[in-house]
């Protein structure tokens, strides 16, 4: 089309998960199985087909080659190993023969008869009662589809092999997905699936890519090569923006940067409200390269380390001795910082290939994190033990996800004490002073928060579960994302519940869910009692000024208003008008 037409300009609305803009190119991604084109040849054309089949097994050879050494690179050369099988797909000569033979015989084009021969040969393997050839038809499967692209001369699916900076379009994308994209090359991205506390949007926050979710059907109706533009901060996915629309983006830029240039100052001073109060902010992080970026903000330490996610891309869980390197890197690097190293919390959205799992009706409701570890045994051993061991190389915490009542509690404690006897007996350091916490995610957990309280050093309450928990919103379902309301007077209650707890016996309390990094809601949070933030590291300097604009009596005043009032939206106005008051150029 000429400049004189220019394409027009189409606006999606989703929910923006992590903030910026990104303009670029857009790179689709589509999960299904696409339809591959039949037709037919003459004889003389054989060769040709041939030609192409060759070219394209030696680019799918070259491809997996790249993958695997980004990967031995990003996680270590045994994980990469996962690729040899795949190598072994586009050199099996049973596999290559048969498409040879067929493409004589049918007189088809070679992407039709080869997607047809390796599908045979995957089923066929798929249905022999045999992991491991399972695994196999797994593999010939994926390699089908690279294979297939490639006589298409489309791009390559898999995010690592891409080398062009692009906005990736897809329906979904997964929490090891985003741990292995190249920041470099991800602009932003946007889904149709997702919500606001999964944890790919939680991750996409801490490698700053702006994204937006929520998009429902997007993914069907944007190609590669589309102009697009994400605006992270309003939801908004903006397809062929016209100059004006860049315009208006360029200036929402600039006004961004010149706030993220003031909040630049604030990272040597201490976060406290107007009347004195100190409030812990500290850093969540994902991944031991997010280090970098806690004290680069002005955090406090770490007070979440979700550290599953070491092991969303590894076909096998590291070994107590990995685990004990890579915990004692992070822990020297932010001493005397606290670093609050959460334990698995493997299961709902967080799935590794590694961890014996079964399909699982409701994922959130089932195996997860606290109950998965106490039912491996050696693998919760396995990561208490590195734990402690790293414990001499700074200030660490231990906390326990999904901790649903007492006796679990006590039950998780008591793992810990077997591998400090051990520990002992081995005659391997460790500090005894390690404070242990409980992760207060679980409606149950807030009702018991009295009991809970008495057996340990601090609570940390994780907002996105338990909200999630309370109103039974799924929160990664983009469909009710409009029913998960953190000011649900019955969130607000607990939240109350859990704050008056910890200090009734003395300890303290914080909250590492997205809640704390939410500007609208720290009022509420400050009001409550809460002693410690724990944000996102790129949300630091915000909510570092939020907290310095506030007061206590203020924010309490809040709380006891909250209480009155019955419904989300009325506490989230009285919320908002604190917050617009104090730090309204902060949340626009
Ligand atoms: C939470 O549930 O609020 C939390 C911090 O843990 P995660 O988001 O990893 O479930
Ligand atoms: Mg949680």
């Amino acid at each position: 089309m000429s400049s004189d037409h220019p394409l027009p300009e189409t606006r999606f609305y989703g929910v923006g998960v992590s903030p910026g803009i990104a303009r670029g190119t857009v790179h689709a991604v589509r999960d299904d199985a696409e339809e591959v084109a039949q037709y037919h040849i003459t004889p003389a054309e054989i060769a040709g087909e041939i030609g192409r089949f060759e070219t394209a097994l030696i680019q799918t050879r070259a491809q997996i080659l790249e993958m695997q050494q980004k990967i031995a690179e990003a996680i270590g050369a045994k994980d990469a190993g996962i690729f040899d099988a795949h190598l072994l797909v586009v050199e099996d000569r049973t596999l290559i023969d048969e498409v040879l033979r067929k493409l004589e015989a049918d007189l088809c084009n070679v992407e039709y008869v080869f997607q047809e021969v390796a599908t045979h040969y995957a089923d066929t393997l798929s249905k022999i009662d045999d992991p491991y050839l399972r695994e196999r038809a797994l593999d010939i499967q994926d390699v089908t589809r690279r294979v297939v692209r490639n006589l298409q001369g489309k791009a390559p699916k898999a995010f690592l092999a891409l080398t062009d900076p692009h906005i990736l379009i897809a329906h979904n994308i997964t929490p090891s997905d985003t741990a292995t994209m190249n920041r470099e090359q991800v602009l932003g991205f946007a889904t149709d699936l997702g919500s606001r506390t999964s944890h790919t949007a939680i991750m996409a926050r801490s490698l700053n890519i702006p994204a937006v979710v929520g998009l429902h059907d997007v993914s069907a109706k944007l190609e590669t090569g589309q102009e697009v533009l994400v605006d992270g901060y309003n939801g908004l996915l903006i397809l062929n923006p016209t100059p004006e629309t860049l315009w208006h983006y360029g200036e929402l830029r600039h006004r961004q940067e010149q706030v993220a240039a003031q909040l630049t100052g604030l990272r040597e001073t201490k976060s406290m409200t107007r009347d004195g109060r100190h409030i812990v902010l500290s850093a969540n992080i994902e991944l031991p390269n997010d280090v970098a970026a806690v004290a680069k903000n002005g955090a406090e330490g770490i007070g979440l380390y979700r550290t599953e996610f070491l092991y969303l891309n590894r076909q096998t869980l590291p070994t107590e001795d990995e685990q004990f390197e890579s915990y004692r890197k992070v822990a020297a690097e932010v001493a005397p910082h606290p670093l609050i190293i959460r334990t698995f919390d493997l299961g709902g959205d967080k799935i590794a290939s590694g961890m014996p799992a079964d399909d699982e009706l409701n994922p959130f409701l089932g195996l997860r994190a606290i109950r998965f570890c106490l039912e491996h045994l050696d693998i919760f051993k396995a990561q208490l033990r590195a734990i402690l061991r790293a414990s001499t190389a700074g200030n660490i915490k231990i906390m326990f996800p999904m901790i649903s009542g007492v006796a679990e509690l006590r039950r998780a404690i008591a793992v810990l004490e077997e591998c400090k006897a051990e520990l002992r007996q081995e005659g391997l350091a460790f500090s005894d002073e390690t404070e242990v916490g409980a992760m207060i995610e679980i409606p149950s957990a807030a009702l018991c928060a009295n009991a809970l309280a008495k057996e340990v050093d601090f609570f940390s309450v994780g907002t996105n579960d338990l909200i999630q928990y309370a109103i039974a919103v799924d929160r990664v379902n983009e469909r009710i994302a409009h029913l998960y309301e953190p000011t649900h007077p019955a969130v607000v209650r607990l939240l109350k519940m859990v704050a008056d707890a910890a200090h009734a016996h003395d300890i303290w309390v914080g909250v590492c869910g997205e809640m704390a990094g939410d500007l609208t809601m720290v009022p509420l949070l400050l009001g409550l009692g809460m002693d410690e933030l724990s944000v996102s590291a790129s949300l630091v300097p915000r909510v570092k000024k939020a907290v310095q604009t506030l007061s206590v009596p203020e924010c309490e005043q809040l709380v006891a208003d909250a209480m009155l009032l019955d419904t989300p939206a009325e506490i989230l106005a009285r919320c908002g008008e604190v917050a617009q008051r104090h730090y309204g150029d902060l949340i626009g």
